[in-house]
């Protein structure tokens, strides 16, 4: 593991050319990746690092996968693009694996998360009655970048100066069904939260939350949207997010883990929900494209054939009893939440400093919402890789604190 993150000689030519001709609205880490292989990023610089977060839960199957690097490259020797109006045979049969994976319903496909948003608030104001338009989102949700994606991700700093924004959205607080009743009135046509909130802090939804706003959608004729674009594909231990605490939506999103990296987003509507989609309604020239559903398909079929919800299960235990056993003797983690490979660790203090610290020392993980550290490895990630990055991010936590005091595990490195 190399032990700094300032760009070398080889690094330093990209960065510049970026600082030239590409637009600066990332913060970027000073590190230029071109390589990837299962859990492991090399720089340009030949230095490796250890991704415990999957490109923000993108890289599920782990960094070019040979069986997903080989089905792309069929597919793209094959058959790349085809306008939506012909057929194809990789679209429909990722609609497939979604719908059989899930609740049985049609899938539209699209090229990313907020594009997903965007058609699933769009078909709940088609599929609702007349006069119902209103949509309800909650504090802390990020739902993507579009004008609609941003209106109903009701945390400011997303919004902050693009009004007017899109009108009819309003927003509650996460786990709050009182709130949610107050805003509620006979034009509201749908209600859209994350089963686990990723970018707002790793918070999850109560699982009688969920069921309460089920019955409400249900009683006032309301469509119930999650939004799986962080939740979805094996993430949380099962095929779908909402699979945990076991409550179903009529409408779900879903991209990030979807293509395995490459462009592609897609909802999934029960089949009544989704009649409402007729021809004309909507489109997306790239949607669904071969490549990038073939590669969909593959990321169903390794997820399947390597066992990984049953890892994911089991990886996911073992990394929050580990932080669970870190934060017994460090004052710097509050809590620890979230579900399979999707774990918040929050601290009591800002995050950022920990984040850095670790890739220092060649450990990528995310800090998230100011003090939330998010830690998502690949499916496939094996017990002796996580103990190598959990040891890594133990002594950059005890370092921290003032200590410097080695764990236990960190001794067999
Ligand atoms: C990342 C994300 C989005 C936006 O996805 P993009 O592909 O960046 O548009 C939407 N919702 C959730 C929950 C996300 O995590």
């Amino acid at each position: 593991m190399s032990d700094t993150s300032q760009p070398g000689p080889k690094s330093r030519e990209t960065i510049e050319r970026f600082n030239k001709y590409v637009m600066s609205n990332y913060t970027r880490l000073p590190l230029v990746a071109v390589r990837g292989e299962g859990p492991y990023i090399w720089d340009a610089d030949g230095k490796r690092y250890l991704d415990l977060f999957s490109g923000w839960a993108v890289t599920g199957v782990g960094h070019c996968h040979p069986r997903l690097a080989e089905a792309i490259a069929k597919q793209a020797a094959k058959l790349i693009f085809m306008p939506n109006t012909w057929y194809t045979e990789p679209q429909g049969r990722l609609a497939e694996w979604i719908a059989t994976t899930s609740f049985g319903g049609k899938c539209f496909f699209c090229n990313s998360g907020a594009e997903a948003n965007e058609g699933a608030i769009k078909l709940a104001r088609l599929a609702t009655a007349k006069e119902k338009y209103k949509i309800i989102s909650f504090e802390n949700s990020f739902h993507g970048r579009t004008f609609a994606a941003i209106t109903a991700t009701a945390q400011p700093k997303y919004q902050q100066g693009f009004a007017p924004l899109v009108p009819g959205f309003s927003y509650a607080p996460l786990n709050d069904l009182e709130a949610v009743e107050k805003l509620v009135d006979g034009e509201t046509a749908a209600i859209l939260v994350e089963p686990i909130q990723g970018e707002g802090g790793v918070n999850v939804a109560d699982a009688e939350f969920l069921r309460a706003l089920r019955d409400l959608c249900d009683q006032r004729g309301m469509v119930l949207i999650f939004d799986e674009v962080q939740t979805g594909v094996g993430r949380c231990g099962t095929w779908w997010g909402y699979q945990v605490p076991g409550v179903e939506p009529d409408i779900m999103t879903m991209a990030k883990q979807l293509g395995g990296g490459t462009a592609i987003g897609a909802m999934c509507a029960k089949p009544e929900v989704a009649e409402h989609l007729k021809p004309g309604t909507h489109a997306s020239t790239f949607g669904g494209n071969p490549l990038a559903a073939a590669a969909g398909c593959a990321v169903f079929e390794i997820i399947r054939d390597e066992n990984l919800l049953e890892n994911t299960q089991k990886m996911g235990a073992y990394l929050k009893q580990r932080m669970l056993e870190l934060k017994q003797d460090s004052p710097l983690i509050a809590e620890v939440r979230g579900a399979g490979l999707m774990v918040g660790v929050e601290l009591t203090e800002s995050g950022a400093g920990v984040a850095a610290a670790c890739l220092a020392k060649g450990l990528h993980i995310n800090c998230t919402h100011g003090t939330v550290l998010r830690i998502m490895p690949p499916l496939t990630i094996t017990r002796e890789q996580l103990d190598e990055g959990l040891d890594v991010l133990a002594d950059v936590l005890n370092a921290e604190r003032g200590t410097g005091r080695q764990t236990a595990n960190s001794k067999k490195q």
